[in-house]
């Protein structure tokens, strides 16, 4: 389960609200920000219960991997993904210059 909530990290602009505009001159396909915010508040609460000593179980998972499947989806048809990713590599440039 952290190991998928890593990688969710990673692939999703999670605390990167810039990414796309909310708003009134916002153009969103599905709400962006209320998709992310889904994905942030199961990982608050599997990283909670986590830390407490809960294991997920099969089920839990692959519930909480499916709804990142989803959200990765609407992200990348509204042109999240793209405008982050492009977002990161012009960042990686920057560092390694
Ligand atoms: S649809 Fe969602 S992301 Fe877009 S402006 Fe409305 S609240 Fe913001």
């Amino acid at each position: 389960m952290l190991q998928l909530i890593d990688q969710v990290r990673q692939a999703m602009p999670l605390n990167e609200p810039e990414t796309f505009v909310c708003g009134p001159k916002g153009s969103c396909i599905g709400c962006p920000k209320k998709l992310l915010e889904l994905v942030d508040t199961e990982i608050g609460y599997w990283e909670s219960a986590i830390e407490q000593g809960e294991t997920p179980l099969l089920g839990e998972v692959s519930r909480f991997a499916k709804l990142c499947r989803n959200v990765h989806r609407g992200l990348a048809r509204s042109g999240i993904l793209e405008r982050y990713q492009t977002k990161q590599a012009g960042e990686s440039d920057t560092d390694s210059a």
